[in-house]
């Protein structure tokens, strides 16, 4: 009668213990945790020829999966994870993900793309080209299927910055500067940077077709971007009406909830498989700048 009883209280006082060490934890040591367990998980967003709306790739967006099965939004995490330097492992998580996840689909389809988000200082240290080189090494899948989204903040160590840009352009991956328009980036600052594409922020596309300061500021944006020969990517679009004001205007691609929002690894390969049988096959060239 004694054993079960003394086992029973270590058993209660162990789960207490456990509790409070949980509920202590800070945010800083859960998402440590969360780095060690391999909580985190990828949702892709499709990234649409905006002229024959064929899927011509995604982006992956990084989602913290809790052992709870709730699902923690990057605007949650990221910041702390680029300040305590976590980003690190993220990113290559996020990296061995793509592969794992869409690996047989990017050897499958030569035109298909996914796009990763970098930080600050993915960009400083470059880790993550070994980690993509590591990563792709025996499966097939091209460099140039990998392309790179940096912020403008990210390119702030400008000198760094341009190391690694040009180093993954070596490689043979795209590189595209995210959410313009919402930065400090000159057109001086842009010009004497080696990228491939502009993604312009969603700031900017939801006043197409409509009557405002920022509206008029668009088609600037874009002029630029054919100016400085970069790919122009529409982030945000919503309605069928922006859509086709931005292939008039000569955006090539796009993305927003219009044609999908982010999706779970299955839903997205729905996806594409309804898109390429709807639209066609994803053109085998993108257009690259030399
Ligand atoms: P981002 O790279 O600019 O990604 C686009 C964000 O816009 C995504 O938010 C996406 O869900 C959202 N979005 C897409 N279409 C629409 C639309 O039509 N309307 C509106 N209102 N929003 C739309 P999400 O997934 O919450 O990601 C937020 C940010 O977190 C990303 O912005 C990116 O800066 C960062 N992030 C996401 N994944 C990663 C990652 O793996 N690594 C790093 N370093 N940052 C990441
Ligand atoms: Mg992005
Ligand atoms: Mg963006
Ligand atoms: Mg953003």
């Amino acid at each position: 009668m004694l054993l079960p009883v003394g086992a029973f209280i270590a058993a209660f006082i162990v789960g207490i213990v456990y509790w409070l060490s949980k509920k202590r934890l800070s945010p800083l040591g859960e998402l440590t945790l969360a780095v060690q367990n391999r909580e985190f998980i990828v949702h892709y967003q499709p990234i649409v020829a905006l002229k024959t709306h064929i899927c011509v790739g995604a982006e992956a967006l990084v989602r913290w999966r809790r052992p709870d099965g709730s699902i923690v939004r990057p605007d949650l995490f990221i910041p702390l994870a680029e300040e305590s330097g976590l980003i690190l492992p993220i990113t290559d998580q996020v990296i061995q993900a793509v592969v794992s996840d869409l690996g047989k689909l990017l050897v499958a389809d030569r035109g298909l793309h996914i796009a990763i988000n970098l930080s600050v200082s993915d960009l400083k240290t470059g880790r993550f080209l070994s980690v993509i080189e590591n990563a792709l090494d025996h499966t097939g899948i091209h460099n140039e299927q990998i392309w790179l989204e940096v912020t403008e903040r990210g390119l702030m160590d400008i000198e760094s910055a341009r190391e690694t840009i040009t180093a993954a352009r070596a490689r043979g991956h795209m590189v595209a500067i995210d959410d313009f328009g919402t930065g400090y980036s000159s057109l001086q600052y842009l010009q004497g940077l080696p990228l491939d594409a502009l993604k312009i922020d969603k700031t900017f596309i939801d006043t197409v077709g409509r009557d405002t300061a920022t509206s008029s500021v668009t088609p600037h944006i874009i002029d630029m971007a054919k100016t400085l020969s970069l790919v122009a990517v529409a982030e945000g679009v919503k309605t069928k009406e922006q859509a086709d004001s931005l292939a008039a205007l000569g955006v090539a691609f796009g993305q927003g909830w219009f044609f999908a929002r982010p999706l779970p690894l299955e839903e997205f390969i729905a996806f594409y498989h309804q898109s390429k049988h709807q639209y066609g096959a994803s053109p085998d060239v993108l257009p690259r700048m030399p």
